[in-house]
């Protein structure tokens, strides 16, 4: 038994996302009546690594330390895959969190990769770009024998974009000796990266409004989506609901949101973000918090910027009849238990946002097998793989009278746990 482990674990891990992902396990382990030995295996990650980086600043002369974290949770399927955050509050214990999110997800929607994910503490808006980059080249430098094609293969989250993930890729190309763009996947497509990346997560968020709506009785033209989060994938999301025919009444970033009840113009927000790097400024809408977004009035909330958003205090005030969840953990448990109380419809992210690592899985067999696919193929295949996964979970949850998130961790841990007892205990 392992056991031990998890309780010495917790002193590793410790942090308030790691303790829900795990309760979130334990209750649907025990639903599944999972082998103990199996399941005390998956509450730790197999490997996590910790670096300290230095960097000089652009002042020439203070060097300063940053800590860094590659967490890789299930090896057992292939090689792990995750994203790499660069954000002020990241440690180890929600980076392990994370990553055993990112083997769930996999695991639904049928990708041959486990969970991984990566880290670095720091408040990416204080840094240069030329240090950003030397903060980057130091990481990758420091987790080199960890990752590369068939090991582990890193992809932007928050923080990190196109431009990170090619300095990782020129880095580790570097260090092994050879030109490698399969070592990560969200790369410029100018070095091998998806002509449909940067969308992939919105999109395929989005890709699930008609099913979603259906089990809720609403018609999808003119439904009215907020969308909190105007990054990667809160501006894709926004974008991809209005050219659906949705009406999108409310975004927000960091500075805030507005409200537009007759529908806000998603281009000219975008332009807006595009020339102020913020959305504080915009004319399209009236002037909201973060917390009244949650709140809003509207048909679908999506939560597309960071975790522990809705909690149990404001889940009460969602008049939302469906949550999709485009970012990594924006609902606590309790919060999932009063919303599930109220009939509203919750997609789990482990679902509604797994665009993002289809298309990255589409990236890696493209530079793996030099294919070249079009954009209309990219997407013609995320569609099919979501709304397959969906319709799986769906009935997974009339079949065990349950609600979607269980449903999908069902799916997701039940896959992994067959795997691992095909293989057995090496030696
Ligand atoms: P990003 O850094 O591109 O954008 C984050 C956005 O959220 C920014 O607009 C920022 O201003 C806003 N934001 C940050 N903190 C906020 C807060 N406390 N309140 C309101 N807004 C806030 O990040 P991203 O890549 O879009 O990722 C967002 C979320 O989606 C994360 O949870 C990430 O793990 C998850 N996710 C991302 C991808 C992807 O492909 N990028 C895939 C799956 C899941």
């Amino acid at each position: 038994m392992t056991e031990h482990l998890v309780e010495e674990g917790m002193r590793e891990w410790a942090s308030p996302l790691y303790s829900e992902a795990l309760s979130q396990f334990n209750r649907v382990a025990e639903l599944i009546e999972l082998d103990p030995n199996i399941a005390a295996r998956m509450r730790v990650p197999q490997r996590a690594i910790i670096v300290t980086i230095p960097y000089r600043r652009d002042d020439g002369t203070e060097v300063k330390s940053l800590f860094g974290y590659r967490v890789q949770h299930v090896l057992t399927m292939g090689p792990t895959k995750g994203g790499i955050r660069y954000a002020p509050d990241v440690n180890l214990g929600e980076v392990a969190a994370l990553a055993m999110l990112m083997t769930w997800k996999c695991a639904i929607v049928g990708l041959p990769f486990g969970g991984a994910k990566g880290g670095v503490r720091v408040d990416p808006t204080t840094l240069s770009r030329a240090e950003t980059q030397r903060v980057t080249r130091r990481y990758t430098a420091e987790i080199v024998d960890f990752i590369g094609p068939t090991k582990d293969i890193p992809a932007p989250d928050m923080g990190t974009d196109e431009q990170v993930m090619a300095w990782i890729m020129d880095t580790y190309s570097q260090q092994v000796g050879h030109t490698e763009p399969a070592v990560v996947t969200g790369k410029p497509p100018a070095l091998g990266g998806s002509v449909a990346r940067r969308e992939a997560t919105g999109r395929g968020l989005v890709s699930l409004v008609p099913a979603a709506a259906a089990q809720r009785g609403l018609s999808t033209d003119g439904i009215r989506v907020a969308v909190q989060g105007f990054g990667n994938v809160g501006r894709y999301a926004s974008l991809a609901a209005a050219q659906a025919g949705a009406k999108v009444v409310a975004i927000s970033d960091i500075s805030g949101g507005f409200y537009n009840g007759k529908g806000i113009d998603v281009m000219a927000a975008i332009d807006h973000m595009d020339r102020h790097r913020s959305l504080d400024g915009f004319a399209g809408g009236d002037r909201i918090s973060n917390a009244d977004l949650i709140g809003a009035d509207c048909d679908i909330l999506m939560p597309c910027a960071t975790g522990g958003v809705i909690t149990g205090a404001n889940a009460g005030e969602v008049k939302a009849k469906i949550v999709m969840e485009g970012a990594n953990g924006p609902t606590t448990l309790e919060a999932d238990g009063i919303l599930n109380a109220k009939g509203v419809l919750v997609v789990p992210d482990v679902l509604a946002n797994a665009g993002g690592v289809t298309v990255s899985y589409f990236e890696w067999v493209q530079d793996v097998q030099k294919y070249l696919w079009t954009e209309s193929e990219i997407v013609g295949r995320l569609r099919e793989i979501m709304s397959r996964a969906y319709e799986d979970v769906q009935s997974l949850a009339t079949k065990h009278k349950t609600d979607l998130r269980t449903a999908a961790l069902i799916r997701g841990i039940k896959r992994v746990a067959e795997a691992k007892l095909a293989r057995g205990v090496y030696p």
